[in-house]
């Protein structure tokens, strides 16, 4: 009797926003993939690798709480693989990073699925890089930790050892634009001084992308209109970025699509 064929399931890190900021094995596999499943967070340019593939866009249904749609994705990822599916599951950043990746990982090792990881850049380091925030720099700061700034994913912010928050070199909070009231007073109340330097970039890496800096004193009086994704930085580090970003003039980047120069998205 001949074996079934079984699919295999690529995990795959879209990287923070920007399509070129997709690693070249994600490319390489997307044009290869049957089927690419996708979050909220991916975008069109980035699916656009893969024009063969069918395209499942898997985000949040309207009132179905996170833990449904997760079961819903494990099933989906590991019915297309037991039918013989090459199948892509494309996240946003990178799937290990407060991603839900390992859950997706673990589900497909228990159904004996053939699947790999493909590391995506993650918003974490890229959104302050991109605001020219180094999140470690000599004599500045030593380490760095992420957290997750909301319950979106099932992680509350009670959660958080916002003793270990307060004294990390770097804090850096994903999700966390509509708890930020509460991530400053934590913080604050756990021994951060109020004149610590603070930077929300948001949407890094899009055309939309926007770097807000402040204190921990000042930050909230600035963030109306500041959505959601944005990534925060609390530190020294924040600081850096004054004479990191003083000789930006009129930069340019090479796109990955046309190698031609293009103004890169300015930020104030
Ligand atoms: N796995 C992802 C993170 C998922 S949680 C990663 O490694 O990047 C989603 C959070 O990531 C958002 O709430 C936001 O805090 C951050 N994020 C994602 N894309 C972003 C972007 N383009 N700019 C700033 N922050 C972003």
């Amino acid at each position: 009797m001949t074996q079934p064929v079984t699919g295999s399931v690529y995990l795959i890190g879209g990287g923070p926003g920007a399509a070129d900021l997709l690693t070249l094995r994600a490319v390489r596999l997307l044009q290869r993939a049957d089927i690419v499943l996708y979050d909220r967070l991916v975008s069109t340019e980035q699916l656009a690798f893969a024009p063969q593939a069918e395209k499942l866009y898997v985000g949040k249904a309207l009132g179905e709480n996170s833990q449904a749609r997760q079961s819903r994705i494990h099933r989906l990822l590991v019915g297309y693989a037991r039918a013989g599916r090459m199948v892509v599951r494309l996240k946003g950043g990178d799937p290990f990073v407060f991603g839900r990746g390992g859950e997706e990982g673990l589900e497909l090792s228990r159904a004996k699925i053939p699947w790999e990881l493909v590391p995506g850049i993650s918003s974490s380091i890229a959104a302050p890089g991109i605001a020219r925030i180094p999140v470690t720099h000599r004599g500045v700061s030593s380490a760095y930790a992420v957290f997750a700034g909301q319950s979106a994913q099932g992680i509350q912010t009670r959660d958080i050892d916002w003793e270990i928050a307060a004294r990390i070199p770097t804090a850096i909070f994903l999700m966390g634009v509509r708890r930020l009231p509460q991530i400053v007073a934590e913080l604050v109340a756990h021994g951060r001084s109020p004149d610590t330097p603070i930077a929300v970039i948001e949407k890094a890496t899009t055309p939309e992308q926007a770097v807000l800096i402040g204190t921990l004193d000042d930050i909230l009086t600035q963030m109306d209109g500041v959505s959601s994704p944005a990534t925060i930085v609390v530190g020294p580090v924040v600081k850096l970025r004054e004479e990191l970003h003083s000789i930006l003039t009129n930069p340019t980047v090479v796109s990955y699509d046309s190698l031609a120069p293009q103004t890169v998205y300015p930020f104030s």
